[in-house]
């Protein structure tokens, strides 16, 4: 009989044009906290009470600290074997592109390049009030963070809940989608908007969706392919497999 792994080995062998969209579910297992999980010290507010426009107008202060947290947690983590997988996938051109909606940088350290970063990227500041962008290595000393040439609040330069993408990313994110004959869809709950409709975009034109999670979700519903798994476990899994059979192809 063929098992889960056999049948995504075999879809995404036959398929030309793969593209795959991760959530936070990815980064689980590398110790970074998905938003519907618990936090432990910041278990007592919702991510979705922070990550708001209106949130850091009232309380900047609090907003930082958590985004500092946040920023420590990601540094001090390392990329998983899910975030590796992808990386080589990706590398040998079976993965055409990887849309991501984390803010963190474990796929590009995992070796993943050109990535659609729908959510932007916690690491990068912008000010408020001026054009003042900047990358940083590590969390800011003074909180909330200043702007060196207005004095406004840098804020981080990720989309908060509320905010609109980027409409040329988004653009960029849902042309892959149209060209896809396949989606690997990773730990993410599809709920967050316009994410979640990329993986629909792939079924209606008659692609693959393979999703990768530990519940089911949104998106399972109309997956042609449910593996209930931890994207770590399963996804070096898949990838032995493909190797598997294409050696067994060209013997
Ligand atoms: P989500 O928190 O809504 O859902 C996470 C999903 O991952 C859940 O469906 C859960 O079942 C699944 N999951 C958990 N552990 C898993 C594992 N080991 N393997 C496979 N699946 C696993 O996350 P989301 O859908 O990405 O959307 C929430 C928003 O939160 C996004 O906008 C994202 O930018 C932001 N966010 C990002 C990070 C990060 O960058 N690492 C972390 C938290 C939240
Ligand atoms: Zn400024």
């Amino acid at each position: 009989m063929i098992n889960s792994v056999e049948a995504a080995a075999k879809i995404l062998l036959r398929s030309k044009y793969i593209i795959a969209l991760t959530g936070s579910g990815i980064s689980a297992e590398s110790g970074i906290p998905t938003f519907r999980g618990k936090d432990g010290l910041w278990s007592k507010y919702k991510p979705e009470e922070l990550a708001t426009p209106y949130a850091f107008a009232r309380n900047p202060k609090l907003v930082w600290e958590w985004y500092s947290w946040r920023m420590k947690l990601i540094k001090e983590a390392k990329p998983n074997p899910a975030h590796i997988t992808l990386a080589k996938l990706q590398n040998m051109r079976i993965i055409k592109t990887l849309i991501t909606q984390n803010i963190d940088d474990l796929h590009e350290r995992a070796g993943s390049r050109d990535i659609i970063k729908l959510h932007g990227d916690i690491f990068t500041v912008r000010c408020i009030n001026c054009i003042f962008t900047q990358k940083l290595t590590n969390p800011p000393i003074e909180i909330p963070p200043k702007c060196p040439r207005c004095g406004a609040y840098l804020r981080p330069d990720v989309v908060w809940f509320g905010e609109s993408l980027s409409p040329e990313i988004i653009n960029k994110a849902f042309i892959e989608a149209e060209k896809a004959d396949a989606i690997l869809v990773i730990g993410t709950s599809g709920v967050v908007m316009p994410a979640g409709l990329i993986p629909k975009v792939v079924k209606d034109n008659g692609g693959k969706v393979i999703e990768i999670n530990i519940e089911e979700t949104v998106i399972t519903s109309y997956a042609d392919l449910f593996l209930k798994s931890k994207a770590g476990e399963i996804l070096p899994k898949i990838f032995e497999k493909i190797m598997e059979i294409r050696r067994s192809r060209h013997v």
